[in-house]
């Protein structure tokens, strides 16, 4: 009974819900954080039906109270934790960004109805489940607080302004990814390529948003090929655990970039003086 009740306060705002998040996705692509091509997308959300659960799938707050099931572009599923459903508008931008992602196209699955999670967004550049989804949370959530709170480029996890976002360590690895290299990279190369699809990564070939993410993180960690160990975690045995090797990879990464900053202009220094050395 109860569950009905609650399904009754949400559906009843189910167009709403939808056409704001419509206007701030278009705001978001005005203000070109999300590339153009990603308003395409929109239609999905006609196919996508809002379910207030009785909260076992949707209990962790750390996750924001949401989730999401997909079925190619026939039809998607976002379910709301009920403590959430008389105020679900911050968690559904989470989870309606997940349902415009870019996927790449799977033959359907008959065992399945929905498509699988590998296909989707970054989980496609970031092989392995634990860089997959993190990074796809983190490129999800970061979009959204921004989207809410504005300031799309601090994505410090410790910034004041993010002190609302979920997903911490997720968004630290972004941070870390789009930050702490020897260059940085603008986190609209992630979201771009979190919106992309597969026709347009072979349409744009060299020029696609998924190619040109995987040059900047080349340019940004020359040392090091971050996609590859990245692909290469491992799921812990807890949830705590797998934050926790996450976090000690984005530590390693900036020591390493520290490193070879200090080695480079070590060596500057060395030729200058040689240089000097051989003029007098
Ligand atoms: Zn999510």
């Amino acid at each position: 009974m109860l569950l009905l009740k609650l399904n009754a306060v949400l559906r009843g705002g189910e167009v709403e819900q939808k056409q704001s998040f419509t206007q701030r996705f278009q705001e978001a692509v005005n203000s070109s954080w999300i590339p153009r091509a990603a308003l395409a997308h929109l239609p999905r959300l006609d196919n996508t039906k809002l379910i207030v659960d009785d909260g076992f799938r949707t209990n962790l707050e750390s996750m924001g109270g949401g989730e999401v099931g997909y079925a190619d572009d026939s039809g998607y599923e976002v379910v709301v934790a009920p403590t959430l459903a008389k105020k679900p508008e911050r968690t559904l931008t989470h989870e309606f960004i997940h349902v415009l992602d870019g996927h790449d196209r799977v033959p359907f699955d008959e065992e399945s109805i929905f498509r699988s999670k590998e296909t989707a967004g970054l989980y496609r550049i970031f092989k392995g489940q634990v860089a997959g989804e993190a990074m796809n949370e983190a490129v999800v959530e970061h979009l959204t607080d921004s989207m809410w709170n504005g300031e799309l480029d601090i994505i410090d996890p410790l910034s004041k302004v993010r002190k609302r976002a979920v997903y911490t360590i997720e968004r630290s690895l972004l941070h870390t990814l789009a930050q702490k290299g020897v260059k940085k990279v603008n986190v609209r190369r992630f979201i771009a390529a979190h919106f992309e699809d597969q026709d347009q990564t072979e349409v744009f070939g060299k020029d696609s948003a998924q190619t040109k993410l995987v040059e900047a993180l080349r340019e940004a960690f020359p040392f090091a090929n971050v996609i590859e160990e990245l692909s290469e975690l491992k799921t812990g045995e807890t949830v705590k655990e797998t934050h926790a090797a996450i976090q000690k990879y984005c530590m390693r990464l900036e020591r390493r970039t520290n490193k070879y900053l200090a080695l480079r202009v070590g060596g500057a220094v060395v030729a200058k003086l040689r240089g000097r050395t051989q003029a007098s």
